[in-house]
C-alpha cells in the first residue's frame, strides 16, 4: 500500500499534469500524449497506441487509468497482455526488470517485446511537452527534472500523503466491522484469522467448527491448487444459500470471503425459473398458435403449436418479418394484410381478423388471429403478441350449416311451389272432372237415345260364346223368340259353319281388343237374310256384339254392282265401237267418195259397162254399210235386253239346208257339206235370231278358210236339244283367245287382211242366250275350228225375260 502511495503524483487542482510515452519502433520516435482514460497498446490497427515490430503482440499490453485518492489526478498502471488477461508473446521489461504490471513514473524506460522502446514522462510545463514532441534526445528525464521537476511536487506532497494514508487505512479497516455482510479472513492452514461481526452473527458455530464449517471447507485447497487466486461459489447450509466471494491476498497469505446470503435472490430465482418453465409449457403446448413479435413484425417467439403446425423448427423464422414465415404464403395479399396489421398494431391498435394460414404437406386452416401490442412504463409499445386460434372446424361446421341451411331454404321453396302447382293442378283437376262428369252424364244419355235408336239388335256374349243378355232394335222382331237364345251357346242358336265363325271372332276380339266385322247368312221361312255383326269387348271376358239386318242393303249392292258391270260394259263397247267404225267406215266412204268423183269428172266419156261397175260399188259399200249400222244396232238391242226372242213352230232341218244353200251361192271356192238330221218333234225357235246364229258361223267358217275347202254342218237332236256343228278347215283361232271372240268388237289376231268388225260373234251369243242355249268352240290354228251351237228345241216365249 505504502509502495503505490509512492508512486503517486499529486498536483494542485490548478496545475494538470500531461503524461507521455515516448515510443520508438520500427518507424521511428515519437511523442504520444496519453488521454485521461486507459488504453491499450499493441501491433494491432485497433489499439489504442499501434507500435510497428514482429516482436510485439496484437494485444500487447494494457495502460490503465488508476484515480488517486481525493484528488483529481491519476497515474498509469502498465498490465502485461490484453483486456481478457491473455499474456502477450514476448512481456514487457521495466527498467531492465521483467514484469507483469507495474505503476509507471516518471522517466521509466519500457521494453515492448524484444525492441520497441518506450519512455514515460509527467510534468505540468507546456514548454516541457513543445519540446518533449520535438527532442530526439534518448533521455529527456533529468532535461524535464531539472526545467520544471515534477518529483519535487510528489516530494513535497509526500507528507500529506502518509498522513492521508494512514487515514484511509483506519477508515479502510472500520468497514469490515460495520459492513453488514459477513467477512471470513483464514491463513493458508485454514485458521481463522479475523471474522467481521456479520460473520460471527450468520455462522454462531464458525470459531468451534474451524475448516469444517461448510463455509471453509475445501478453501485452502482451492486457492493453493488453483491458479485462480479470485473465485465466487454457492454454498448451502440447511435451508440458506451463500454466495462467498474469495480473494487470496498474496502480500498477507491470507484468504478473505466475503459472503452474501443469496437464499432469498435463490428462492426468487426458482420461481422464476419454475413460473418461466410453466409459461413455457403452456406457451407451448396450448392449442393456439402464439408468439411475439417486435414492432417491426420481427419474430421473436413462436411456440410449438403454431411451429408444429407449419412444419417449422423456430431457427427457420426467428429474427426474421413474420410475414415471409410459411404460415403467410397463402397468397401475397395475406401477407400485405398482416404486414399492415402489425404497422396498426405497433401504433398500438388491437388487431384482430380471420385468415387462412399454410401448414405443412400444404394443409390450409383458417384461424382466428389478432395482434396485441405490449406497452413499456413510458407506454411505448415494445412487442407484440400474437395469437391464432384454429377455427377451420367451426368454419366447416358453418359452411356446412349455410349450405344445409340454403339446401333446406331451396327445398322449402321447391316444397311450397310444388303444394302450389299441385293445389292449382288439384283444383284444375276437379274443374275438369266435374266438367267430364257433366260430360260424361250427357254423353251417357246422349248413347242411351243413341243405342235406343239405333236400328240394330245388340246382344252381349260371354268368353266362352254364351248370350248372355240382348237389347231389340226399334220397330223389329228377332228372327228367334229369345227363349231359344238367351243362356245358351252359338253352336246351339247358329248353324254350325256361323256359330265357328262367330265364336272366333269374340276370342279375336277379347285377344287383340280391336273391333272384329264379320258377315253372315241365316235362312228365314225359306228367305235367305244377310246379317252383319260388329263384336267388341264390353267388359272383362264379355263382348257386345251389335248385329244389324244388311238383307236389304246386298241386295242394293248386288244390284248397284250389275249395274255397273253393266255401264263397264257398255263403255268398254261404245269405246270399241269407236275404234271399228273410224276404221270400218271410212273404206265404204272412200269407195263411195272416189267413184262418185270419177263418175262426175269422167261419166260423160265413160260407157254405160264402165259407169255401172263404179254405181255397183257405191252401192256395195252402201250396203256394207248398212249391213253394219244394222248389226250395231241388232247388238245394242241385244246389250240393252230389246231384241225380241219370239219362238214359233219350225221345221228346223229345212231351214238349216236353205240356210247352207244361201251360203253356198256366195263362194266357189267353199263346199258346205250337211249333216242335217230330221227334227225328232215339234221345234219352236226364233227364226229370225237362229239366222243370225247360223249366217255368221258359216260366213266366218267360209272368210277364215281363205285356201278354200269343206265346210261341215251338222244337226243331231239330242234329248230335247237341238245340237249344231260348223266346221271348217281354215285358220284357227290362237288358244288364248279363243274365250274373247264372243265380246263385242274382238277379232282375233291371225286375221291377217281378213275384213270384219269383230260383231258377228257377239250378235251369235245373245241370240243363243236368248234361246237358252250353249255356244262353244274348239279350234287350232292353220288345221280348223268347230263351233258347237246347244239349243232346246221347244221354247216357250213366256219363258223369256
Ligand atoms: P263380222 O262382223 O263381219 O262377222 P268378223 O267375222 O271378224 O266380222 P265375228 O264373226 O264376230 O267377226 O268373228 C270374230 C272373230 O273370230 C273373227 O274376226 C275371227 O278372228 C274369228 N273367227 C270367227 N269364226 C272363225 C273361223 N271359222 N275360223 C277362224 N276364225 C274365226
Ligand atoms: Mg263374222
Amino acid at each position: 500500500m505504502q509502495r503505490e502511495l509512492n508512486s503517486m503524483v499529486l498536483t494542485s487542482p490548478s496545475t494538470k499534469v500531461q503524461h507521455f510515452l515516448v515510443v520508438e519502433d520500427e518507424q521511428g520516435k515519437r511523442t504520444i500524449p496519453l488521454m485521461d482514460s486507459t488504453c491499450s497498446i499493441g501491433r494491432d490497427l485497433s489499439n489504442s497506441i499501434v507500435i510497428h515490430s514482429p516482436s510485439s503482440s496484437r494485444q500487447h499490453a494494457l495502460l490503465m487509468r488508476v484515480t488517486m485518492p481525493d484528488t483529481d489526478s491519476h497515474m498509469f498502471r502498465l498490465i502485461d497482455g490484453n483486456l481478457q488477461g491473455k499474456r502477450s508473446k514476448n512481456g514487457l521489461t521495466v527498467n531492465g526488470q521483467a514484469c507483469t504490471s507495474h505503476d509507471l513514473k516518471h522517466g521509466d524506460e519500457v521494453i515492448f517485446g524484444h525492441d520497441v522502446r518506450a519512455r514515460y514522462y509527467m510534468t505540468n510545463n507546456i514548454s516541457d511537452v513543445h519540446y518533449l514532441e520535438s527532442c530526439a534526445s534518448e533521455d529527456v528525464t533529468g532535461f524535464l527534472s531539472n526545467l520544471h521537476n515534477p518529483m519535487q511536487t510528489l516530494t513535497t506532497a509526500d507528507e500529506m500523503l502518509t498522513s492521508s494514508n494512514e487515514a484511509a487505512i483506519v477508515r479502510l479497516a472500520s468497514f469490515p466491522e460495520l459492513f453488514s455482510n459477513p467477512i471470513i479472513e483464514v491463513n493458508l492452514t485454514g485458521r481463522i484469522t479475523y471474522l467481521n461481526p456479520a460473520a460471527q452473527a450468520q455462522f454462531p458455530k464458525l470459531r468451534d467448527e474451524q475448516s469444517k464449517h461448510p463455509i471453509l471447507t475445501g478453501l485452502v485447497a482451492l486457492i493453493c491448487n488453483d491458479n485462480d487466486k479470485f473465485f465466487v461459489r454457492e454454498v448451502e447450509i440447511g435451508n440458506q444459500v451463500f454466495e462467498q466471494s474469495v480473494h487470496f491476498i498474496a502480500e498477507s497469505d491470507l484468504i478473505r470471503s466475503y459472503i452474501v446470503d443469496i437464499t432469498e435472490r435463490k428462492l426468487t430465482e426458482a420461481a422464476l425459473q419454475d413460473s418461466e418453465r410453466r409459461f413455457r409449457a403452456i406457451f407451448n403446448q396450448t392449442f393456439q398458435f402464439s408468439g411475439l413479435l417486435k414492432p417491426d413484425g420481427t419474430l421473436l417467439e413462436a411456440n410449438q403449436t403454431a411451429l408444429d403446425f407449419g412444419g417449422l423448427q423456430l431457427e427457420d423464422v426467428i429474427d426474421r418479418p413474420v410475414w415471409l414465415a410459411r404460415w403467410w404464403t397463402t397468397s401475397t395479399d395475406t401477407q400485405k394484410r398482416l404486414k399492415a396489421a402489425v404497422l396498426e398494431a405497433a401504433r398500438g391498435q388491437f388487431i384482430r381478423y380471420e385468415v387462412a394460414v399454410l401448414g405443412a404437406r400444404d394443409v390450409v386452416a383458417t384461424i382466428d388471429f389478432s395482434l396485441k401490442p405490449v406497452r413499456d412504463d413510458n407506454g411505448d409499445v415494445v412487442l407484440l403478441i400474437f395469437e391464432g386460434r384454429d377455427i377451420s372446424d367451426r368454419k366447416q361446421v358453418e359452411a356446412a350449416l349455410q349450405q344445409a341451411h340454403s339446401e333446406l331454404e331451396v327445398r322449402v321453396q321447391q316444397r311450397t311451389a310444388e303444394l302450389k302447382q299441385s293445389n292449382e293442378q288439384l283444383r284444375s283437376e276437379i274443374v275438369e272432372r266435374q266438367r267430364a262428369e257433366a260430360a260424361l252424364q250427357s254423353s251417357v244419355a246422349t248413347n242411351r237415345a243413341l243405342i235406343n235408336a239405333m236400328p240394330d239388335w245388340m246382344f252381349r256374349f260371354s268368353a266362352d260364346g254364351i248370350f248372355v243378355n240382348y237389347k231389340d232394335a226399334p220397330n223389329t222382331t228377332l228372327p228367334l223368340p229369345t227363349e231359344e237364345f238367351l243362356g245358351k251357346p252359338l253352336d246351339q242358336v247358329f248353324p254350325q259353319d256361323t256359330a265357328t265363325s262367330l265364336m272366333n271372332c269374340i276370342k279375336n276380339a277379347l285377344g287383340s281388343h280391336e273391333m272384329q266385322l264379320f258377315e253372315y247368312e241365316l235362312d228365314h221361312d225359306g228367305n235367305p237374310l244377310m246379317f252383319e255383326a260388329r263384336i267388341a269387348v264390353s267388359a272383362e271376358n264379355e263382348v257386345m256384339a251389335v248385329i244389324r239386318d244388311i238383307t236389304e242393303r246386298k241386295r242394293y249392292e248386288d244390284d248397284i254392282r250389275t249395274a255397273l258391270n253393266k255401264e263397264r260394259e257398255l263403255n268398254e263397247l261404245k269405246s270399241r265401237f269407236v275404234a271399228m267404225t273410224s276404221h270400218e267406215f271410212r273404206t265404204p266412204l272412200a269407195t263411195i267418195l272416189s267413184s262418185a268423183e270419177l263418175l262426175e269428172h269422167y261419166g260423160h266419156k265413160w260407157d254405160d259397162t264402165r259407169k255401172l261397175k263404179h254405181l255397183n260399188q257405191i252401192q256395195q259399200s252402201v250396203e256394207h254399210m248398212t249391213g253394219l249400222l244394222n248389226d250395231v244396232l241388232l247388238l245394242g238391242k241385244a246389250e240393252s235386253g230389246n231384241l225380241a226372242f219370239k219362238p214359233i213352230p219350225m221345221q228346223l232341218t229345212e231351214f238349216c239346208k236353205g240356210l247352207a244353200e244361201e251360203l253356198q251361192i256366195t263362194t266357189k271356192t267353199h263346199e258346205i257339206v250337211c249333216r242335217l238330221q230330221d227334227q225328232p218333234a215339234e221345234t219352236r225357235m226364233d227364226e229370225k235370231l237362229l239366222r243370225h246364229i247360223f249366217t255368221n258361223l258359216l260366213s266366218n267358217a267360209i272368210k277364215y278358210s281363205p285356201q278354200g275347202g269343206t265346210v261341215d254342218f251338222d244337226l243331231v237332236f239330242e234329248d230335247n236339244y237341238a245340237i249344231f256343228n260348223v266346221q271348217d278347215h281354215g285358220l284357227g283361232i290362237p288358244q288364248s283367245e279363243c274365250d274373247r271372240v264372243f265380246n263385242s268388237f274382238n277379232r282375233a289376231s291371225n286375221v291377217g287382211n281378213i275384213s270384219g268388225t269383230g260383231l258377228g260373234l257377239a250378235i251369235v251369243k245373245r241370240s243363243v242366250d236368248l234361246h237358252g242355249g250353249e255356244i262353244s268352240l274348239t279350234s287350232q290354228e292353220k288345221v280348223g275350228t268347230t263351233f258347237t251351237v246347244q239349243l232346246p228345241i221347244n221354247q216357250r216365249v213366256e219363258q223369256d225375260g
